[in-house]
Formats: structure tokens, C-alpha cells, sequence
């Protein structure tokens, strides 16, 4: 197997998680009382690069953050985990970006992102971070950049013979040249919904199979406790469980899967294996509150489910 600097570098968001617990949202024109905020590094792209660290893997992000409290706190937290940070941009001009959730008395969470710094990534950070992306067997990608970087990154990866891994989180429309580059397209049922149109929610495996034959090179869609759907190519998809886990807050839960998914992929693993594994980081991370703060260990995983 090629060796490669990097198991996974992420071109991604780095955001403070501003969260607060309530029994219910407001209506509009309405004021509910919530508990203490707490503020917890995140962002789909730090997230991810920080789980995929966690679980051991050498892990580098692309990003930016504005010359702020928040960008510190960000910056520390990656850092701690051991994120190459070489690549990690200080905006000067615009704050850090910041995630405004909610968690309801269940742990499902309800998320406004104000993006700040992350909408200044553009092609030319992606150009000066060449060498890093070329370097990842794995370059991971989710959608709260702005899409002319992602772009352009998946180009310098596909070039170097990188895998390309899509989150497509939040939903948005993205190029041919894009999609048909994902290897998986990594999607919940939302975003695969979005893609497909309403009407054709309902049967997971049906979906992931319509998927994997608009483009990608293969899918996977996640079900929450439900587990996954993976569609590999032209194979019939194949369903697997999640471990059973008590959720406190399930903030970070696909973060934690699809870092898990790219790790055990730059390790050469099949995707059904690498999916398995997933599902264990998935299922971990909504036992504790916050994002990157219950990311697990690989000795705190769950055992696969019996
Ligand atoms: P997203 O956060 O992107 O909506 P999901 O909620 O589908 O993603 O979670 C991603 C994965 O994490 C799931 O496929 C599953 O493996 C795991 N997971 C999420 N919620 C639970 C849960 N309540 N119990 C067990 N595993 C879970």
C-alpha cells in the first residue's frame, strides 16, 4: 500500500458550540428559559479532525479561524488532540464561527451556524495548503465552507490519488465533478432526502441505493440509533446496527462517525468494515455532552453490537 503523510486532513469549519439545555424551543415571539450556557469547541471540520485524532490517527485541518477568544479556545482544543494546525488560518477581518444549539430534554439538538471566519476559506488557502492535501490518503469534506474550496480541494486530492469522503452537512447542491469524486458520499436522512427529492423518503436501503446511482462512488446513509445503510458501487446496500447507547446529547454523533469512517479507510479497511467501526465512534459519542468533549478513545468504543 502507497504510505501517505496524513491518514485524514479535513477541509472543514472550526466553530464554538454555544449550547443550552431546554425542555422545549420557543414559539415564534416567545422566551423560554434555558440552563447555564456552556461553550465547547466545534465545528464539523475541527470536530472531525479531532475525533479522528483522538481514535489515533495523524489528522491535519484546513481552515479558518477570526483573531478572537473563540479562535483560541479552537485552536487549543485541536491542538491538544494533536491536529496539524500548519494550515489553520487567522481571519483578521471576521469573528470566529459559532454553532447556537439547543438541546431538548431527549439529547436531539437544534443548531443555528453563523459562519463567520469559515466563509473567508476560499481556492487560495486551498492552493498554499497544497502539499498537506496531497499528502492525506483520506481528505474529508463537509459543506460549512464555502463550496469553491471543497472543490478545489477534491481536485488537488483526486489528483494526488487521495479518497475523497463527503459529509453533506448542511444540505446544499454540489457540482458533478464533486459528487461523482465521493467515496462515500456520507449522508443522514435529511440530506439524503434533500438530494433525492420528498418523495422518495421512506425505505433507508432504497434511498441509499438511489443514491449510489445519482454519482457518488459509493454512500452511506445514517439512521441515528438505528445504525447505517452503506451502498458500495452497484452492490446491494447492506444495513448494520449501531451499538445500543443512552444518549445524552447527540451533538457530533456524525462527526465522530464519518472521522471513525476516514480513519479505518486511510488504514485500508473495507467500507462495510470501516463502517462497522463507524458506528461504534458514533454510538460513543452521544453518551456525553457536547461535541468534541465525547469524542471517544479506542479503548472507550462499544463493543460491536451482538
Ligand atoms: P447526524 O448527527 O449526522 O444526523 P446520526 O444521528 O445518524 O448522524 O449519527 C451518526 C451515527 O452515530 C449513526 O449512524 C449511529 O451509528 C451513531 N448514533 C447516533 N445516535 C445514536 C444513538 N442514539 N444510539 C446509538 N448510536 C447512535
Amino acid at each position: 500500500m502507497r504510505s501517505w503523510d496524513w491518514d485524514v486532513v479535513v477541509v472543514g469549519s472550526v466553530n464554538a458550540d454555544l449550547v443550552v439545555g431546554v425542555d422545549r424551543r420557543p414559539a415564534p415571539g416567545e422566551t423560554v428559559l434555558g440552563s447555564d450556557l456552556a461553550t465547547h469547541p466545534g465545528g464539523k471540520g475541527a470536530n472531525q479532525a479531532v475525533a479522528a485524532a483522538r481514535l489515533g490517527g495523524r489528522a491535519g485541518l484546513v481552515g479558518r479561524v477570526g483573531d478572537d477568544g473563540h479562535g483560541e479556545l479552537l485552536r487549543g482544543a485541536l491542538a491538544a488532540d494533536g491536529v496539524d494546525l500548519a494550515h489553520l488560518l487567522t481571519t483578521p477581518d471576521a469573528p470566529t464561527g459559532v454553532a447556537l444549539i439547543t438541546v431538548g430534554p431527549d439529547g436531539d439538538n437544534s443548531i443555528i451556524v453563523s459562519p463567520g471566519a469559515n466563509a473567508r476559506l476560499g481556492p487560495d488557502d486551498v492552493t498554499a495548503a497544497r502539499a498537506m492535501i496531497a499528502a492525506a490518503s483520506v481528505v474529508s469534506f463537509q459543506l460549512e465552507v464555502p463550496l469553491p474550496a471543497v472543490v478545489a480541494a477534491a481536485r488537488v486530492a483526486a489528483e494526488a490519488g487521495g479518497r475523497i469522503v463527503l459529509n453533506l452537512s448542511p444540505p446544499a447542491p454540489v457540482p458533478d465533478e464533486l459528487l461523482t469524486r465521493c467515496d462515500p458520499l456520507v449522508v443522514n436522512e435529511h440530506e439524503a432526502t434533500y438530494l433525492l427529492g420528498e418523495d422518495r423518503a421512506g425505505d433507508p436501503r432504497a434511498l441509499a441505493a438511489a443514491l449510489a446511482r445519482s454519482g457518488p462512488r459509493s454512500v452511506v446513509v445514517t439512521l441515528g440509533a438505528d445504525g447505517v445503510v452503506v451502498a458500495d458501487g452497484a452492490a446491494a446496500p447492506v444495513r448494520i446496527p449501531s451499538p445500543r447507547a443512552e444518549a445524552v446529547d447527540t451533538t457530533g454523533a456524525g462527526d465522530a462517525f464519518t472521522a471513525a469512517l476516514c480513519l479505518r479507510l486511510a488504514r485500508g479497511d473495507p467500507l462495510l468494515d470501516a463502517a462497522r467501526y463507524a458506528a461504534r465512534a458514533g454510538a460513543a459519542a452521544v453518551r456525553k455532552a457536547g461535541a468534541q468533549s465525547s469524542f471517544p478513545t479506542p479503548d472507550e468504543l462499544p463493543p460491536p453490537p451482538a
